[in-house]
């Protein structure tokens, strides 16, 4: 079965509202749900705090990953994925991000403020992009 992440419109409207609210910083946030035959599907979103205030990279304090990870043992629910924007570039993963996504093999959604979209990839063996549905 194919790889996918679900995530309903309110979801999307609401990081694609948050990422606006951050910018020009990126914004970042952590997707809970549940994990079936390759499809992930968000059932709770939790919009996070970039520490680093900036505009090329995103951290997430421990506080508020401790936060993300309690809430999602408390409803249990997994980590289905990890979202940040691109307020100034196009939304495929930076060299850090990927350098990240090995040790968080989560989906991570990028949303680009210039081009208004929002992409899933996957780091498995290989870098793929996963459909958003
Ligand atoms: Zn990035």
């Amino acid at each position: 079965m194919q790889k996918k992440i679900l995530l309903s419109k309110v979801f999307r409207q609401s990081l694609e509202q948050h990422a606006n609210e951050q910018s020009p910083h990126e914004a970042c946030a952590i997707l809970l749900g549940t994990l079936n035959d390759n499809t992930w599907e968000t059932t709770d979103i939790f919009l996070t705090e970039n520490i680093d205030k900036s505009e090329v990279n995103f951290t997430i304090s421990n506080e508020q990953l401790i936060e993300g990870y309690t809430m999602a043992e408390d409803k249990g629910l997994d980590v289905v994925g990890i979202f940040h924007s691109h307020p100034n570039s196009q939304p495929s993963p930076s060299n850090t991000d990927t350098k990240f996504m090995r040790g968080n093999p989560v989906p991570w959604i990028i949303y680009s403020g210039i081009t208004k979209e929002m992409k899933a990839y996957l780091l498995d063996s290989d870098l793929i992009q996963i459909p958003i549905e």
